[in-house]
């Protein structure tokens, strides 16, 4: 599976670039130090779903997280909801499931 890393250090507008290691330009991939490294994940989604319970705004990088590159405020908003429903799966039924 692909090995994701996030830059610990924020861009200009605030959002943590994700970044797949193997896929990602050397010129593009964060230095060693500023690299966080998350672990061989799924795919792109299941990596920025775990980089968000740590930060709040990320974005898939341009060259090599494509998928979640510029997601959006929308997506954004229903990571919380996705998380639920992980949660969900994982514990008990709700109750307000119709
Ligand atoms: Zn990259």
């Amino acid at each position: 599976m692909p090995s994701y890393y996030i830059a610990r250090r924020p861009q200009a507008d605030g959002t943590h670039v994700l970044h797949e290691r193997a896929k990602c330009p050397p010129d593009c991939f964060p230095a060693r130090e500023d690299a966080e490294y998350l672990g061989e994940l799924l795919d792109a989604f299941q990596a920025i779903a775990l980089v968000r319970l740590n930060y709040r705004h990320v974005n898939g990088c341009l060259w090599c997280a494509t998928e979640v590159h510029e997601l959006g405020t929308e997506a954004e908003v229903a990571w919380p909801a996705a998380r639920g429903a992980a949660g969900q799966r994982a514990g008990h039924m709700p109750a307000t499931l119709a």
